[in-house]
């Protein structure tokens, strides 16, 4: 082997933060107040982020200590995403979502030190307070009321006002932690993520890459997706490497603050997740607004549904393209950016951007069967996806979790395809796929095509017990306001589209689909409706 005569540059947020600066400094983040929007450029932002590192460091924060944040999306929080991890701490992006004992149990297992809080969610927090005696200081954004969190509170403002610009950021390990996350933990107790330094920069190099989201500086990016789940995408970094402006809606995620957001500020660019995209598309039903200038939305986090994707394509001429990835995927793993031949606009373009993705380079991908079996990338294999590369994790913090890898490579529990072209299709989480008669049967195929029907507001499918098939599916179906259908004209809605076999015989229509603290169906208490018999249940055969 010869060395290359290449320099050893480590790849850190420090570096992100400082391009921004210099090269971006009067890019902008804007942030809704709900009475106006505020604004900063990425020079006054990165300033206030020496002032705030230099404010920590007289709390004691040392290298490799926790600060969490329990924050919306504004420009103090993409402060704190720029000075922890620059002055060698540790970056925790708290849910703010969580339940009350999932929340504690987090900022114990991380050992926080310290929280910066937005007022605004000081009640939400106050719920865990008598189990976070580990936390040395609440650090509060905005100057609303935080006696409930007794005299461990400090103003943001003041600590910052407080401090001159010019902190002498440390040199750091690309390889050490700068960031962490924890799963959403729909199953068990949630596990953190640790990112590094060099995984949070390779992978937001990878975001604004034209394989993936495409961002310039011409960007103005309305950042929907949290900051308080795995890094909002990437987008607070992938901003600053490319002096794209960021567009912060704060505590107003509302369809109709969102969409004034968009019009006012003219946004090119939105991600949410489906449930979000939903919602803009059911308050345009009966509003007046204006999504002109977005070139392209992002959905990510559940597979979005063809009738919301068509309907944003013919209402709004906004193309949605679809990405997919997880927590312990820095998240983007891949985005359904159609193949250069298929022109933008046809039915065939949407039927690209229904794929869950295109394998990201940077990330390797297989699908192995329940042998353990690696499967041809042939379009119709099914198996678990595994996925390695430099921003998947490989371990847990403070949990080795043996089960979730398979050598080396992470086991994702999404079930799906790949095409010999890197296109990839998840059918199902592993433990929601329909088991019936040793074939299975996609739920969330089944609750895209129902909620493709135009009277059905929201579906879900679970599989539930049965005597011969071992399994068979049972929809939750929501009526739209206003509509009517019936279970027989459902189940004969999806036979036109399904397998006969996989049309589900057991039908129960509810008020609504229960979604989880990052706003997906969320089928564990459906489950336990079911098994406790409360569910009034249709059955066709
Ligand atoms: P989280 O760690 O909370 O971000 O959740 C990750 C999980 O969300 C993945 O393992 C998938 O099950 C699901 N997911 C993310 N993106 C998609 C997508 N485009 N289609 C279907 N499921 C998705």
């Amino acid at each position: 082997m010869i060395a290359s005569t290449m320099q050893e540059y480590p790849l850190t947020i420090t570096a992100i933060m400082r391009h921004g600066a210099a090269v971006y400094g009067d890019s902008e983040c804007v942030t809704n107040t709900g009475a106006g929007f505020r604004r900063a450029t990425f020079r006054e932002v990165t300033a206030n982020a020496e002032r705030l590192a230099a404010a920590l460091v007289k709390l004691g924060v040392r290298s490799g200590d926790r600060v969490a944040t329990f924050c919306w999306n504004h420009q103090e929080h993409l402060e704190a995403y720029l000075a922890v991890p620059s002055m060698g701490a540790v970056l925790h992006t708290l849910n703010i979502r969580l339940f009350p004992e999932q929340l504690s149990h987090i900022v114990n297992h991380a050992e926080d030190k310290i929280v910066i809080v937005d007022d605004n969610l000081i009640p939400l927090l106050a719920r865990s307070l008598a189990d976070l005696g580990g936390v040395e200081k609440f650090i509060v954004v905005g100057d609303g009321d935080a006696a409930v969190l007794g005299d461990r509170v400090l103003r943001y403002s003041e600590i910052v006002a407080a401090e001159e610009p010019g902190f002498d950021w440390p040199e750091l390990d690309e390889r050490s932690a700068a960031t962490m996350c924890y799963t959403s933990g729909t199953t068990g107790n949630p596990k953190g993520v640790v990112y590094s330094h060099r995984s949070s920069y390779l992978h937001s190099m990878a975001v604004l890459s034209a394989t993936l989201m495409g961002i310039t500086e011409a960007d103005r990016v309305l950042t929907i997706v949290p900051m308080f789940h795995v890094n909002a995408w990437g987008l607070p970094y992938g901003a600053f490497l490319s002096g794209a402006t960021l567009h912060m809606p704060g505590p107003f995620m509302t369809p109709d603050q969102l969409t004034r957001f968009v019009a006012a500020e003219k946004s090119t660019l939105a991600s949410a997740v489906p449930t979000i995209w939903n919602a803009i598309l059911n308050y345009g039903a009966g509003a007046d607004i204006d999504l002109s200038s977005l070139r392209a939305g992002t959905s990510g986090g559940a597979a979005i549904p063809e009738s919301l994707l068509k309907a944003f394509d013919e209402q709004y001429g906004l193309r949605i393209v679809q990405g997919w990835g997880m927590t312990e995927t820095s998240p983007l793993g891949g985005m359904a950016v159609p193949p250069a031949e298929v022109e933008q606009g046809t039915p065939e373009d949407l039927q690209w951007r229904l794929r869950s993705g295109r394998v990201a380079a940077g990330v390797e991908m297989r699908i192995v069967d329940a042998l353990g079996e690696v499967l041809p990338w042939d379009g119709e294999s099914v198996g678990e996806i595994e996925v390695r590369g430099p921003w998947i994790t490989g371990s847990y913090f403070r949990d080795d979790a043996p089960e979730k890898f398979d050598n080396g490579w992470l086991r994702t529990g999404d079930i799906g395809t790949i095409d010999g072209r890197g296109f990839f299709q998840i059918t199902d989480r592993a433990k929601d796929v329909i088991k019936s008669g040793g074939e299975w049967i996609s739920s969330v195929e089944l609750e895209n095509h129902l909620m493709g029907h135009p009277a059905v507001a929201e579906a879900a499918v679970i599989g539930i017990p049965d005597d011969r098939w071992d399994e068979r599916p049972l929809a939750f179906v929501v009526v739209r306001a206003g509509a009517a259908v019936s279970a027989p004209e459902l189940a004969e809605f999806l036979a036109a589209k399904v397998a006969k076999w996989q049309v589900p015989e057991n039908w129960t229509f509810v008020e609504e689909i229960p979604k989880t603290t990052v706003g997906k169906f969320d089928k564990k208490p459906l489950r336990a409706r079911y098994k406790d018999d409360e569910l009034k249940v249709e059955r066709l055969r």
